[in-house]
């Protein structure tokens, strides 16, 4: 089925990474962040930090959002070359990305990402929480102390941080958007970590925005589906990579380009109505809210 102007691949050869976050440059096939249909200047005038914005579903996040007129900051750890590819095709859009190399998993670091947006931007109206990590581990025995207070500190803690910091200098139109993962309504018996990370995201998503509902602050989450992004040959082996959603009822993982308008949907006024609410772009599993 083709859901976009995008020409899908039609086959994922098996690859595997070695270590996280993953490269976006090293995968087969590039994985797609962009199409041919024109920005309609819907974030005008905006704002916007995405950590994790450097590659997969962050990359598409930020590339869509600067073809719709918003200036970004993209915080990621330390993949440069996808951070700098990214940054080039943000530029096609006639914008200046700022780029912060920074582990998001520590608290003072999320304060330094809001003060240089500040320096360089002089606001923010968006903040998209996306970084995070994932082990696969089939047995609860075997998730370290060390893998558990990882994956919470990237996949959690940040996305507290960040909006901690960020929340004072949001006003009324702002939103912000978290994402989630399918894993949080299904489970997934090989990253119960990961999953549970996911779980609090809807529970952080669904709390924030009625503390916030008073000062017209959006917030919002997106929980994917299978996504080709950096993340997957990172995190699976080779044969597990070469088969990922397969699955699912539309049978193939989505590209990151087909995930970001969700974002740029909760980050517009288009969806000035909706608070506290998750989007499923998942190809076709059926979720409870
Ligand atoms: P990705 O590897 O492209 O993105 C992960 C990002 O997290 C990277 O850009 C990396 O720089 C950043 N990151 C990791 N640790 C960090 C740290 N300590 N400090 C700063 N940045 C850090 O993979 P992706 O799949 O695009 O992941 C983006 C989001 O999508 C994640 O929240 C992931 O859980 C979610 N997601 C992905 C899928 C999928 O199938 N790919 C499915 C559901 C949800």
């Amino acid at each position: 089925m083709e859901t976009t102007t995008v020409k899908m691949p039609k086959k994922i050869p098996p690859q595997e990474q070695d270590q996280q976050p993953g490269i976006e440059q090293e995968m087969n096939p590039k994985p797609i962040y962009d199409n041919d249909e024109p920005g309609l200047g819907r974030l005008k005038g905006k704002v916007a930090i995405i950590t994790g914005g450097d590659s997969g579903i962050g990359r598409a996040v930020a590339v869509q959002f600067a073809k719709e007129g918003a200036d970004v900051v993209i915080a990621y750890l330390n993949e440069h070359g996808d951070a700098k590819e990214t940054a080039s095709e943000i530029r096609k859009y006639g914008k200046e990305p700022l780029l912060i190399p920074i582990d998001v998993s520590e608290e003072k670091n999320c304060e330094t990402i809001v003060e240089k947006t500040l320096e360089k931007f002089s606001k923010i109206d968006i903040v998209v929480n996306n970084a995070a990590v994932q082990y696969e581990q089939h047995s609860i025995e075997d998730i370290s102390a060390e893998q558990l207070e990882k994956t919470f500190k990237t996949n959690i803690f940040s996305y507290f941080y960040l909006t901690k910091f960020a929340t004072p200098h949001l006003k009324e139109g702002s939103s912000i958007i978290n994402t989630a993962s399918v894993t949080a309504y299904k489970g997934n018996p090989a990253l119960m970590d990961y999953a549970s990370t996911k779980g609090a995201i809807i529970a952080f998503t669904r709390s924030l925005s009625q503390s916030l509902a008073e000062k017209k602050i959006r917030v919002n989450a997106v929980a994917p589906g299978p996504v080709w992004t950096p993340l997957i040959p990172a995190s699976f082996p080779a044969e597990k990579v070469a088969k990922f959603g397969q699955d699912i009822p539309l049978g193939r993982p989505a590209q990151p380009v087909e995930i970001s308008p969700c974002y740029v949907f909760l980050a517009s006024k288009e969806s000035v109505f909706i608070t506290g609410q998750v989007l499923h772009p998942n190809g076709g599993t059926v979720v409870n809210s």
